[in-house]
């Protein structure tokens, strides 16, 4: 886009304006700085009145909040609608809060030792509700008068065929004192019903109580433990918005405010905190999800043309004799149409004269180590080594197991490099890298660690790219004076709006078509209390000679009792087929010994192969057409489909068995519903993204991205994500030498979150 069209809207004066905006927020920052006494936001949250170092070392430790700045985009997940009351005669069990007014009739003890607890029979004319104390009983009974109107908040429970609110916020309506001489019922009622008593509070002072949504924010069970909840929170924060009187300086460009009609980020801050209507809400959200997705993805687009820049790819323009000769002679198969659509793709970035960055998403079982080695064998007829990383040592082994299948006696040297790979092997390993004897690298992070050299990498690529972070992609590019070209393969389909943030800098291809003949998988939902039908099926099948997975889950933090579950699944697959041979593979055994059992497996030596998820990625044994996965309900759908994967490699029809426990969540049960009804990878990421949030997928730990959103929310705000994208290339392609005054905020600001924000850095 030509850098008129940002301009030519305005005009001059209106430019005008826009450069006295600036200086004004300058001046006022300045300004701030140097008034004695007044919070500034990158103060030590400790200096907030209320917080002190106890709780400010509590806040850093729990929630990494350590500035004043820090609280202030420490935002609510939810709001509690305050505007509504409700009588107690309509109040039942299942509503989450409840709003009433009415007074306390009297006081009274119940219980024993531990069991101890006062409660207060409150009414309000309509019914009678009690509200219930386990803690401050003492105290508690003396805070409050009978016959006294009162405004109390809670969760309503039934208890003993009654309902009760235990521990409930209790406070005196902030409305006319006359109250206290009218009839509880009606009076109160009237008043409280009245739509808009509860607005209007005073400026931000006291607990934000008045407000018409109190904001509730998340806080650890050690924070609770220590007395700081969620209303202490929300009492230092508006505390703290009291005290940063001053206009919080603006940190979107004045046009991009103007152009979306935007609230002014001061007025956005406050209304997130405290919200004083559900439409000023609603914008203090759009305007703050706009701003947070506008700044990710500013940052990719300008790194990634930065990049583009600086480094000149390493040409590749030749498809010569070890591609032909391995196309003509040694394909065993012929190419999927989209499998021969992405090589032409990449093969056309690896001729341009640009440097790669190239992603290649294609389901599980698309064919993508094919397309890997084709690619690399472009880069070896113009003169270049490829390397191909994997994320474990199993899939690495057996990559360079097919590769060197797959190349017969072509002469291409192949070599593993991995952590097991030591001693003089190790050394001629390295050595050939370094001299460019070896064609193709195959292996695992070893290969990017500082002692890896090559000769000339001219082609990295990254296997199964979800299992590693932005950072470690980055690193590749060290690899070699001018950066390889970088080609990283997933098979966990990834939802667009995750795409975009996470992977937001690279092109993409996509497989979409899976090699002909194959059977779609048959999934099935079994729980663990029916084994015996589901050792039926499988005995079934090992009769027709298949094979069978069982996948028990393996999660970090009880590996020992995860590891005791997978032990007692063998014992029990072996008593239950004392006739068939059976492996076991976890991640604890020595790395030879987990490739012997995968090779007798491999082999068809053992016909069943117990294992934790180690097998999750790539490991291919056409003959296993069963996929059984103990405890299913602890996966995530993506990482089920990618167990599911492992099986139907073959023409033969395959099932997936997933074995749950009987009781299951609602949440659960759907998503084990979207696996037995789908097998279509990105549909089952989309409903992944939908149902657990981004944090939670895979990949988006490591790489940081999208995990460290603080409003914006990447499975729901696609259509705000679109207008971030477009505004952010807009930006890049109109000021690429970042000099348009009206955009000077924008690239200051740039700077400060890339200065605050690691992970933002290694997009570079
Ligand atoms: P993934 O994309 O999951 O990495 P693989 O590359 O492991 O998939 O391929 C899965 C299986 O499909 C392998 O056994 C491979 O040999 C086979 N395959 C790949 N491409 C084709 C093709 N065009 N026709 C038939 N089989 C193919
Ligand atoms: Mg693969």
């Amino acid at each position: 886009m030509h850098s008129a069209h940002l301009i030519v809207p305005l005009t001059s004066s209106k430019v005008l304006s826009l450069v006295n905006t600036q200086i004004y927020l300058v001046f006022i920052s300045l300004n701030r700085t140097f008034v004695a006494g007044m919070l500034r936001l990158d103060q030590d949250i400790k200096y907030l009145q209320g917080v002190g170092p106890q709780r400010a070392d509590l806040l850093g430790r729990e929630l990494s909040i350590k500035t004043v700045g820090d609280l202030l985009t420490y935002y609510p997940y939810k709001y509690i609608d305050r505007t509504r009351f409700y009588r107690i005669c309509d109040i039942n069990g299942t509503m989450p809060y409840v709003q009433i007014v009415g007074e306390i009739l009297g006081f009274d003890d119940m219980g024993e030792g531990r069991k101890k607890r006062l409660v207060a029979h409150f009414s309000d004319g309509t019914g009678v509700i009690d509200l219930v104390w386990f803690q401050g009983i003492k105290y508690i009974a003396k805070q409050y008068d009978l016959h006294r109107p009162y405004v109390v908040f809670g969760r309503p429970q039934p208890f003993k065929g009654r309902l009760n609110i235990a521990h409930p916020e209790i406070e005196v309506p902030s409305t006319p004192p006359e109250w206290g001489r009218t009839p509880v019922t009606e009076g109160i009622q009237q008043a409280l019903f009245d739509e808009g008593t509860a607005l209007n509070p005073p400026p931000f002072g006291g607990d934000g109580g008045g407000y018409a949504f109190r904001p509730h924010y998340h806080t650890t069970e050690k924070m609770k433990k220590r007395g700081l909840n969620s209303s202490v929170v929300a009492k230092l924060t508006a505390k703290m918005l009291e005290m940063l009187d001053e206009t919080l300086p603006e940190t979107l460009p004045a046009f991009l405010v103007s152009r979306y009609h935007f609230i002014s980020r001061d007025e956005a801050l406050r209304e997130i905190h405290f919200p004083t209507t559900a439409d000023n809400l609603r914008k203090a959200q759009a305007r703050l999800k706009f701003e947070e997705l506008f700044y990710v993805q500013l940052n990719i687009l300008r790194y990634a043309k930065d990049r583009a820049r600086k480094y000149r790819g390493l040409l590749c323009p030749h498809v010569g004799k070890t591609f032909n000769d391995f196309y003509y002679h040694h394909l065993p198969f012929t190419l999927t149409e989209a499998q021969k659509r992405v090589i032409r793709e990449i093969r056309a970035d690896m001729g341009s004269g640009r440097q790669m960055n190239r992603l290649l998403q294609g389901d599980v079982g698309s064919g993508k180590t094919l397309v890997a080695l084709m690619c690399a064998l472009i880069a070896i007829d113009n003169g270049y080594q490829a390397c191909i990383m994997a994320p474990t040592e199993i899939l690495a082994e057996q990559h360079v197991e097919t590769l060197r299948h797959l190349l017969g006696d072509m002469p291409v040297r192949v070599e593993l490099l991995t952590g097991a790979v030591k001693g003089k092997r190790r050394r001629e390993v390295l050595d050939g890298f370094v001299t460019g004897t070896v064609h193709i690298a195959v292996g695992t992070h070893a290969l990017i660690e500082n002692n890896v050299q090559f000769a000339h990498l001219g082609l990295a690529i990254i296997d199964e790219q979800h299992r590693f972070g932005v950072a470690q992609r980055a690193r590749l590019w060290t690899k070699s004076l001018n950066p390889p070209h970088v080609l990283v393969m997933t098979a966990t389909p990834i939802p667009r709006t995750l795409a975009m943030t996470l992977y937001g800098d690279l092109d993409v291809s996509v497989i979409d078509q899976l090699p002909p003949g194959r059977k779609p998988i048959q999934t099935l939902h079994q729980f663990d209390s029916h084994r015996q039908t589901l050792y039926t099926g499988m005995r079934r099948q090992l009769e027709l000679g298949r094979q069978i997975y069982i996948v028990y889950p393996l999660i970090k933090e009880s590996e020992k009792m995860d590891l005791k579950n997978l032990e007692d699944g063998f014992e029990q697959i072996r008593k239950a087929f004392p006739d068939k041979q059976v492996s076991k593979v976890h991640g604890k055994m020595k790395s030879a010994e987990k490739d012997a059992e995968m090779q007798r497996f491999a082999s068809g030596a053992t016909q069943i192969l117990v294992a934790t998820t180690v097998i999750e990625v790539g490991v291919n044994v056409p003959n296993a057409s069963v996929m059984v996965i103990e405890n299913a309900e602890r996966f995530g759908l993506s990482q089920l489909h990618q167990l599911r994967g492992r099986v139907g490699r073959g023409a033969d029809q395959s099932y997936c068995i997933l074995v749950t426990k009987q009781q299951l969540s609602d949440d659960t049960r759907r998503r084990i519903q979207i696996m037995v009804d789908s097998t279509d990878g990105f549909e089952i990421a989309e409903q992944d993204l939908r149902l657990r949030g981004p944090g939670d997928l895979e990949g988006t730990q490591q790489s940081g991205m999208a995990f460290d959103l603080k409003i914006a929310n990447l499975a729901k705000d696609g259509i705000i994500l679109q207008m971030a994208r477009d505004a952010a290339q807009q930006v890049v392609e109109a000021d690429p030498e970042e000099n348009n005054p009206a955009n000077a905020l924008l690239w200051q600001r740039l700077r400060e979150l890339r200065k605050t924000n690691i992970n933002w850095g290694s997009i570079s």
